[in-house]
């Protein structure tokens, strides 16, 4: 008798997003089969998606046909967001608040009338306190410093509302959500010009842009600290908490901290060019953020392992070529 293998089925939101998009491949990898769900498709690579729905999320009855049978594991990375000149510059508050919580109210929603138990919510290191984070050597992003909470933009706030409402929903439907506070993810296949791309790839696109003895602008003194996680080491903490038990947000990040000089510095030493920095004002968000680990080794144990240097050769090589293959066309605007 054949036997017949029935495939388990992910729902990645967002799945026309940076991660959305990276996640999507790797569970196509593991053999799922794969709805990706977005406002756009990919921007850089072709989907692999089984289904790729494009719609808009705010939209209850969207949200209903896309979610259209039990999913086995679905993945809510669909947001309106953005890097610091975005998120920060206080023009997008009111859009970045209702988009995003819309969405969330809405899958969430659809999903537990579904009878969806697995619900991965991405949340963000912006949530936590802007007090713990003054101190560019020293700033506190343990999970659990995020009460009482004062993230330091409406995105952080949104995020926070967000991630008690997956853990309501634990609590009162008998759902297992997990809660993902992601720090800095970057890589390859990531926005990297149009005002909403984050500091690895705004400054890879400005060093790639540079000729020999040329400046690139730095927002602020660059003495920010960071950390930075390469997308790879993001899926692989994204599914392995999806598949644990644990019921609290943790923290999904690299303990790599390094000021945006340091980075900066890094990826001029990656392309090989003579530049010099820059600074200008501009927004900055938090003085000092780093992921703290210690959560996830011990609930998980697991972390990532990968320098920072290896990430960034990947993404500034890749964001290089994205350049040079516009200026060829003589498409480029900066
Ligand atoms: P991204 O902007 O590349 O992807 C988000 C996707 O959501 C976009 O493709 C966008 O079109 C889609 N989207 C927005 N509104 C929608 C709507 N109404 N309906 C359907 N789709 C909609 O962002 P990303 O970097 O891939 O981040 C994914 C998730 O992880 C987001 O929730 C983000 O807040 C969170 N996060 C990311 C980082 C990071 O460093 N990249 C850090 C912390 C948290």
């Amino acid at each position: 008798m054949t036997k017949v293998t029935v495939k388990k089925s992910a729902l990645v939101c967002g799945a026309g997003g940076f991660i959305g998009g990276h996640l999507a491949n790797r569970l196509k990898q593991e053999g799922f089969w794969v709805r990706g769900v977005d406002l756009k498709h990919g921007e850089f690579e072709n989907s692999t998606c089984d289904s790729f729905i494009l719609g808009d999320l705010r939209d209850r009855t969207f949200a209903e046909d896309v979610i259209d049978h039990k999913f086995d594991e679905v993945y809510q990375l669909a947001a309106d967001m953005g890097g610091a000149g975005y998120v920060f510059s206080g023009a997008n508050d009111a859009n970045v608040m209702h988009n995003s919580a819309l969405i969330n109210l809405n899958v969430l929603d659809v999903c537990k009338n579904r009878d969806i138990k697995s619900v991965l919510f991405s949340s963000s290191a912006c949530i936590y306190p802007e007090h713990n984070q003054l101190d560019p050597d020293t700033p506190n992003c343990a999970e659990d410093s995020a009460y009482p909470a004062s993230p330091d933009s409406e995105y952080g706030w949104e995020k926070i509302f967000s991630e008690r409402l997956y853990l309501a929903y634990n609590r009162n439907f008998d759902m297992n959500c997990r809660v993902a506070r992601y720090h800095n993810i970057f890589g390859p296949y990531g926005t990297w010009t149009g005002g909403k791309e984050k500091a690895p790839a705004a400054i890879s696109r400005k060093i790639a842009l540079a000729q020999d003895g040329d400046s690139i602008d730095i927002w602020g003194d660059g003495l920010q600290t960071r950390s930075f996680l390469y997308v790879d080491e993001c899926l692989e903490g994204t599914l392995r908490l999806m598949r644990s038990d644990i019921g609290e947000p943790v923290n999904i990040g690299s303990e790599e901290m390094v000021t945006i000089n340091e980075l900066a510095m890094l990826l001029i030493a990656i392309s090989g060019k003579d530049l010099k920095i820059n600074h200008i004002p501009g927004p900055l968000g938090v003085r000092g953020r780093n992921s703290d680990n210690r959560l996830i080794r011990k609930l998980l144990d697991w972390e990532p392992q990968e320098p920072l240097i290896t990430g960034m050769e990947r993404t500034y090589k890749w964001i290089a070529a994205e350049v040079a293959k516009q200026q060829t066309a003589g498409s480029f605007t900066v």
